[in-house]
């Protein structure tokens, strides 16, 4: 008899409470049985499974830390825990529920007035409406603090906005895309809710990823887009207050890389038990054992990294360098860690139908997105130094 295969080596998942326990075992059956058994199939189509939304609507487990709102109010642990289940089985999903939980319900709860906190929150919620979240424009990645090209000009009780937004995840089917952009009255970062029906919104599908190809990512151009006073997010007025959200959503990216490399490892772990060679499993050689070893220290290190990372969230002591530290580290790492669950897997590795090439690759975005490694490297630089080395 074969010890059970878990990548959870020290029990995370004996800190929940019964409940959370529970919460925890429904959405990993729900992965289980509904998403792993078409997951390469959607990832090969790069389409995404619309029939899913009511499913997952029905686990309610969007929003779920959000105080004044949620009931029960859930703690960032949970949340976390719930990230990896997801992304262990498929990083793509994880992303589409990331940016409508984290991005997008986040944006509203945390700077949205109480009017539109009752208009979106609850429609989100339980996803009859879907969100998007568009920050990053062609011209503007990692320097979005600096400014961006997408203006907005206000005209007594409208905005007119205009510019393009690129890498927009749910923005070819989103009911509400948030559009981050620069008053040009006071060059300061504004959030507006652009609903789909406006005329001046144009949706571009990016095609052809090599990786998260699940997620739809669209190239957004605005042209004389008018935008209602009542639909600018009432408390976003300065970058400093984007900032807010991708602290939060930074951290919840750590735990879904940790999910990519825990699928990673738990796939490649389970081959090695299984496929024979010189007559005997390859998981009985001394140099298998020390690559799943390496990954199991790695996935280790990251879940209680995240772990802590989670109590100072819900001590509300999370700090950005806190988020990008992790971020850094867990993207990083699982880089590494799907790397080497390939390796072991000989050519195996790289085709799909053995659940590790696309972990492989989808690490790859996951490794870019909500900051790359430079960006949340300097964050971090400079809160320890003092200095920084932005520009
Ligand atoms: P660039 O900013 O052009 O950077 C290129 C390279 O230069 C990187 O290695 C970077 O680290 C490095 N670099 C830049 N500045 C410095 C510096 N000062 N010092 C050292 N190195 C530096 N954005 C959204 O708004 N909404 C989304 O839903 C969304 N989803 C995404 C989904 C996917 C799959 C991907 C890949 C991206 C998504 N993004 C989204 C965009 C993502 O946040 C950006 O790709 C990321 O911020 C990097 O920007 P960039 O790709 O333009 O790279």
């Amino acid at each position: 008899e074969l010890p059970p295969i878990d990548g959870d080596f020290y029990n995370i998942s004996h800190t929940l409470t019964p409940d959370e326990r529970a919460l925890q075992l429904r959405v990993r059956a729900f992965m289980e049985e509904e998403v792993k058994p078409i997951a390469n199939d959607y990832w090969l189509k790069g389409e995404f499974p619309h029939h899913l939304i009511p499913k997952v609507a029905e686990l309610d487990i969007c929003g779920m830390t959000y105080a004044g709102f949620s009931d029960p109010v859930r703690s960032c642990l949970i949340e976390g825990v719930l990230a990896i289940e997801m992304a262990r089985i498929d990083a793509s999903f994880a992303t589409f529920f990331g940016v409508q939980s984290g991005l997008v319900m986040g944006s509203v709860h945390l700077l949205g007035s109480e009017e539109q906190k009752r208009e979106w929150l609850p429609a989100l919620k339980s996803m009859r409406k879907i969100g998007a979240f568009g920050l990053t424009e062609p011209e503007v990645g990692s320097a979005v603090a600096g400014g961006l090209t997408m203006k907005a000009k206000r005209n007594g009780n409208t905005w007119t906005l205009n510019g393009k937004k690129k890498w927009i995840g749910n923005a070819t089917f989103a009911d509400v895309i948030i559009i981050w952009a620069e008053d040009e009255d006071d060059r300061q970062i504004k959030g507006f809710l652009v609903r789909k029906e406006n005329p001046g919104l144009q949706v571009a599908k990016m095609e052809d990823k090599m990786a998260l190809r699940i997620v739809q990512n669209g190239l957004v151009t605005l042209t004389a887009c008018v935008v209602e006073e009542a639909d600018r997010l009432q408390k976003a007025n300065s970058f400093k207050d984007t900032a807010d959200v991708l602290r939060i959503t930074r951290a919840g990216v750590a735990w879904l890389a940790v999910g990519c490399a825990r699928g990673a490892y738990e796939a490649a772990l389970k081959y090695t038990r299984e496929r024979m060679q010189f007559g005997k499993p390859i998981a009985s050689f001394q140099l298998i054992q020390n690559h799943l070893v390496e990954m199991l220290t790695n996935l280790t290190a990251m879940q209680t990294m995240v772990a802590r990372l989670s109590e100072l969230q819900d001590q509300k002591e999370l700090t950005d360098e806190h988020a990008s530290l992790a971020k850094v580290f867990c993207s990083l790492r699982t880089r590494d860690i799907v790397s080497k669950a390939r390796e072991v897997m000989g050519g195996n590795g790289i085709l799909l139908e053995y659940d590790v090439a696309r972990f492989v690759a989808d690490a790859e975005a996951i490794y870019s997105y909500e900051g790359t490694k430079e960006i949340n490297t300097l964050i971090v630089g400079r809160a320890i130094t003092g200095y920084s080395a932005f520009v």
